[in-house]
C-alpha cells in the first residue's frame, strides 16, 4: 500500500490546516476523522436524539452513510455529506462542538467510524487526521505526529476561524474553557483517548505558521 501520514493533537492545534496542505503537497488524500464524529452528532441534534441514548445513536452510527471531499477552499478544506445532507457548515457550530466529545466516547461510534476510516485508507496514500489516527485507525502509518500547541495558542486561532466563518464572536476567555474541556473529556475517555503514540514525533507549533509547519511534517516524510 501508499504510505500514511497520521497527524493526531488537541483541538486548535492547526492539524486541519496543516493535514490539508501536507496531503496537497504530496499529493495524498486528505482525512479529517474528526468531521465524522461532528457530522454523527449532528445526525443526533437534529434527530432529537439524547446524548446518552447510546443505543439510539449506536444504529444511527452503524447505519449512517457519511461522504468527504477534500476541497481548494481554505475556509472549508472538506465537504462533509452524511446521508445525503450537506453539513459542512452546521458540523462547526458551537452546538456540535459542544456535544461531539460525548458522542465520540461511545464504543459503537468508534467501531463504526474506525472502520469506514480503515475501509478508506486500505491502500493508503492519505494524511489522516484526528485524535488516534497513530495509535488505533493506522497504528502501522509510515509517519506519525503529535501536533500541540499550547491552550492559549489554540483559543486564538478558534478565534481566528470563527471570524472568518462568520460565527458570533466567543471571548478567548471563553474559547480557552471550551478547548481545556474538550482535551479532558478527549484524553480522559475510555476508549482511544486523545494520546501520543510512543512512535509520534511531537511538534509545537506555538509561534510557527502554517508553512512552516507543514515544511517540517514534508520534511520528516521525505527523511
Ligand atoms: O478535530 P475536530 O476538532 O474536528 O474533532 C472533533 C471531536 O471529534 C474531537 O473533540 C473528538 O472528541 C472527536 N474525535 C475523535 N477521534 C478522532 C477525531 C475526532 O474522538 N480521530
Amino acid at each position: 500500500r501508499q504510505p500514511i501520514i497520521a497527524i493526531d493533537g488537541p483541538a486548535g492545534a492547526g492539524k486541519s490546516t496543516v493535514a490539508r496542505q501536507v496531503a496537497t503537497k504530496l499529493n495524498l488524500v486528505y482525512l479529517d476523522s474528526g468531521a465524522m464524529y461532528r457530522a454523527v452528532t449532528w445526525l443526533v441534534l437534529q434527530k432529537g436524539i439524547a446524548i446518552d441514548d447510546e443505543c439510539a445513536i449506536a444504529e444511527l452510527a452503524n447505519q449512517c452513510q457519511i461522504e468527504l471531499t477534500p476541497t481548494q477552499d481554505l475556509k472549508f478544506p472538506v465537504r462533509v455529506w452524511i446521508n445525503g445532507t450537506d453539513v459542512t457548515q452546521p458540523i462547526r457550530t458551537i452546538e456540535v462542538t459542544s456535544q461531539v466529545s460525548a458522542i465520540a466516547a461511545q464504543s459503537a461510534v468508534r467501531q463504526a467510524l474506525v472502520k469506514q476510516q480503515q475501509r478508506w485508507g486500505k491502500k493508503g496514500g492519505l494524511v489522516a487526521e484526528g485524535r488516534d489516527i497513530g495509535t488505533h485507525v493506522f497504528p502501522d502509518a509510515e509517519v506519525k505526529i503529535f501536533l500541540t500547541a499550547s491552550v492559549s495558542e489554540r483559543a486564538r486561532r478558534r478565534q481566528q476561524d470563527f471570524e472568518k466563518l462568520g460565527q458570533p464572536e466567543v471571548s478567548l476567555e471563553q474559547l480557552e474553557r471550551d478547548i481545556a474541556e474538550r482535551d479532558w473529556k478527549d484524553s480522559t475517555r475510555k476508549i482511544s483517548p486523545l494520546q501520543k503514540a510512543a512512535d509520534a514525533i511531537e511538534v509545537q507549533t506555538d509561534g510557527l505558521d502554517v508553512s512552516q509547519v507543514t515544511a517540517q511534517i514534508v520534511n520528516y516524510y521525505q527523511q
